[in-house]
């Protein structure tokens, strides 16, 4: 292995790298609108020699990117995935300055697509991949509110998978194994009737106020009792409550009471059951109170667990190792990301590890050229590891 990476080093190409991230950040692509810097990933792609595939998967507006780079022998696919989607933030263009390179979406997550394309350009050149093959997809509607990851759900659905999958987000250490599952929360508690003054009636209407009031108290009893649901790495769950509001005025009584906040789980806790307690309890406040109550318990991802005996963690704390001179902690993904939903959808383990970047979601996105290379060091030694089986067991 130490071989493979000295020849993968060699191989790598810090400035071309560098070419491409800053060719796919010049392209703004806010969530919904990826398809120019779809376009432009296929055309690089393709300019280098790779076959290029664009299903639609769901999404026509801005097909998908499928790229492939195989040994020509059986053997396991290793896929690599990413989204090619920018939050809604105003456009910064890329910059480079001392080794960083600065601009939407090179932390979250073009640059780690960058080192996807890097890595399969080394596997090529050395041809160190002896068996198997590699597949990268790229896709739009990742980041929420103005996605909600069904391109991706439509590309495993139409069976965009492989034996295994890395997600370079911007998560360089620990090596997560466990997430916990997301949804939002989302309350809405009117009463019939119009706003009322206090004193002419406002008093003796239902009051969302004192609605809301308990169903906070109702989803605080929850979060107490989900602390025994707890993991050493990947935490506990929880029933989080982080804004409310009602009322126009303090001797009015208003017909609108909004709650918002999370629901988290583990692996073992079925969502179905999660969410049937949650509708249970505004049932129940909206029976006690007069009110009507909505809830909605939007499913970001499920909670996911993967082997970390198994050969895909083996495969990958092999070629980190070789890369780098150290295997990764085992630990947990502290966020909900499209891993959660190719264990459970696709069934294949997935692995999020990526540049350690800075300032994902925000207009200071930077991160160091170094370390897309390391990243594209550690795909194309994990495809080696992965795909030809080349891993040390028993370690
Ligand atoms: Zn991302």
């Amino acid at each position: 292995m130490q071989d493979a990476a000295t020849q993968l080093s060699q191989a790598i190409q810090y400035d071309r790298l560098l070419d491409t991230a800053i060719k796919l950040v010049e392209v703004p692509s806010p969530t919904r609108s990826a398809a120019d810097v779809s376009d432009r990933l296929d055309e690089i792609l393709r300019q280098d020699g790779f076959s290029v595939e664009r299903p639609a998967a769901g999404w026509p507006t801005s097909p998908a990117v499928v790229s492939r780079y195989e040994s020509g022998q059986a053997g396991q696919t290793l896929q690599f995935n990413g989204h090619l989607d920018t939050v809604h933030l105003s456009f910064v263009p890329p910059r480079v300055e001392n080794g960083m390179l600065y601009g939407s979406g090179c932390s979250d997550m073009k640059g780690g697509i960058a080192a996807c394309v890097e890595a399969m350009r080394a596997l090529r050149e050395t041809g160190l991949l002896t068996r198997g093959g590699v597949m990268l997809t790229a896709h739009d509607l990742h980041e929420t509110p103005w996605g909600d990851g069904t391109h991706l759900n439509g590309l495993i659905d139409a069976g965009y998978v492989g034996d295994a999958v890395l997600l370079p987000e911007y998560l360089a250490a620990p090596l997560p194994v466990i997430g916990r599952g997301l949804s939002v929360l989302t309350v809405k508690i009117t009463r019939e009737g119009v706003p009322v003054h206090e004193v002419l009636g406002g008093s003796e209407t239902p009051s969302v106020i004192r609605a809301g009031a308990e169903l906070v108290r109702r989803f605080a009893e929850v979060d107490e009792e989900l602390k025994q649901l707890s993991h050493p790495t990947a935490g506990r769950e929880s029933m989080f409550v982080g804004q409310v509001a009602s009322g126009e005025i303090y001797n009015q009584s208003p017909i609108e009471f909004i709650l918002r906040g999370t629901r988290r789980w583990l692996p073992g806790t079925k969502m179905n059951d999660a969410e049937d307690q949650y509708q249970q309890i505004l049932a129940d406040v909206a029976e006690q109170h007069g009110v009507q109550i909505e809830g909605r318990f939007q499913v970001a991802r499920d909670a996911y667990q993967i082997d970390e005996q198994g050969p895909f963690v083996t495969a990958f704390q092999t070629a980190h190792n070789a890369a780098t001179g150290k295997k990764l902690p085992i630990g947990a993904k502290p966020f909900v990301d499209d891993g959660n939903e190719f264990v459970h959808r696709a069934g294949i383990p997935a692995i999020t590890h990526g540049p350690d970047a800075k300032g994902a979601h925000t207009l200071n996105e930077e991160v160091a050229v170094d370390e897309l290379v390391r990243v594209a060091l550690v795909y194309a030694l994990t495809a080696v590891a992965f795909c030809s089986g080349q891993t040390e067991r028993g370690e």
